[in-house]
């Protein structure tokens, strides 16, 4: 099954782990190291089953890939994802041993937080292995928690779409439905509440949404109800493989522009979004900010004001791929594939 996976996708190579101390159960799949190491978080979930596990840390590491080369990334694609035990919390043993694993790659996988880790984790990581980004942040350096960079990324990647579609990049009086309010969810609605827009949210977690509601005004469905809510923009910002054959029909937004990674459940999906005049952006570039911000923290000697510099960047690339595509009149999300393609199949910059 490994063999037949990385082949179909590409990968360098796909790593298990497994340590009897902690009960940790891990995969680190490398996709790419063409552009530089191998970039990408780690997430910790609660998978059904080893097969579900690997299906997701080879689709993230193959997006990491684009996604690295989409920013301007000198890092390849990777990403680790760790098997939640529902029964034990995971410990501060637990992300050592991860951390060992990181460290026994030599440097070819750069980790950092994704859904389920915080950066109290990574600084555990970061006991055993510099192999890692995302820790806390000197005043004024770049680094710390890439989620709010996420969400600036997505804010003005919005803004594009907007433009493009709408003729206007003000979000002042538009309806924007968030699906999935954590961490970069959360921050995007305060940006969008402040920009002027109105907001519908959703959430599995009443806490979250509920929060959205006291802060930001907003109107709360259920996670059942938000794709299909009448509004101008969707943002998906849950989990992924939610734009699919059944739930496009139901869309009323004429944008779906989110941080959730792999948005789309097949390739085909990005060409249904496009028969029904839906502007999909593509997720592995609109939210690129938090690896911008991870990337350069790992760099070293760069600042706040070198990640924002960078993340500005966004917006153009997004626009550039929206004209590519009326123009080629191919979806979105094949014509940013093929860009971001031909990005790695140059190499690193000389
Ligand atoms: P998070 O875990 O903080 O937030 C995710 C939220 O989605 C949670 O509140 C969760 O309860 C909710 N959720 C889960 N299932 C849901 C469902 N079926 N319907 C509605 N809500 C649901 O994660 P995050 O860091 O905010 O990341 C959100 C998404 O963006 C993820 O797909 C992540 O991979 C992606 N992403 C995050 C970053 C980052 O910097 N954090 C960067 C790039 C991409």
């Amino acid at each position: 099954m490994f063999f037949e996976n990385a082949a179909q996708l590409g990968h360098e190579s796909i790593h298990q782990f497994h340590d009897a101390a902690t009960g940790l159960r891990a995969i680190i799949a490398i996709h790419s190291t063409a552009l530089g190491p191998a970039g990408g978080g780690c997430r910790l979930w609660h998978y059904h089953n080893e097969a579900d596990a690997l299906t997701d840390v080879l689709r993230l590491s193959r997006g990491m890939t684009y996604k690295n080369a989409m920013a301007g990334l000198p890092m390849g694609g990777g990403k680790a994802v760790i098997m939640a035990d529902p029964e034990n919390p995971p410990t501060e043993e637990l992300f050592l041993a991860f951390g060992r694993c990181v460290e026994s790659l030599g440097g070819r996988y750069v980790t950092a937080e994704d859904v389920g880790v915080s950066v109290d984790n990574m600084r555990q990581v970061n006991r055993v292995t510099n192999y890692v980004a995302g820790l806390p942040p000197h005043e004024g350096s770049a680094g710390g928690d890439p989620s709010p960079w996420t969400a600036d990324g997505v804010f003005l990647g919005l803004r594009a779409a907007a433009q493009h579609r709408l003729g206007s990049s003000s979000l002042d009086g538009l309806r924007v439905a968030v699906q999935g309010v954590g961490k970069v969810g959360h921050d995007l609605c305060r940006q969008l509440h402040a920009a002027g827009a109105s907001l519908v949210t959703a959430d599995v977690n009443q806490q979250n949404v509920e929060r959205t509601q006291s802060e930001f005004d907003a109107k709360i469905v259920t996670p059942e109800e938000i794709l299909s809510e009448d509004v101008d923009i969707l943002a998906p910002c849950a989990l992924g493989a939610i734009l699919d054959d059944q739930s496009i029909p139901q869309i009323k937004a004429s944008i779906v522009a989110g941080a959730a990674n792999n948005q789309l459940a097949t390739v085909e999906d990005g060409q249904r979004l496009r028969d029904r005049n839906i502007l999909y952006v593509p997720d592995f570039v609109i939210n690129g900010g938090g690896i911008i911000s991870a990337a350069l923290e790992y760099m070293g000697n760069k600042t706040e004001d070198d990640v924002r510099a960078q993340i500005a960047l966004i917006p153009g690339r997004l626009t550039e791929i929206f004209m590519t595509a009326d123009q080629q009149k191919r979806p979105t999300n094949v014509v940013a594939d093929a860009m971001a393609e031909s990005i790695v199949a140059a190499g690193p910059p000389a």
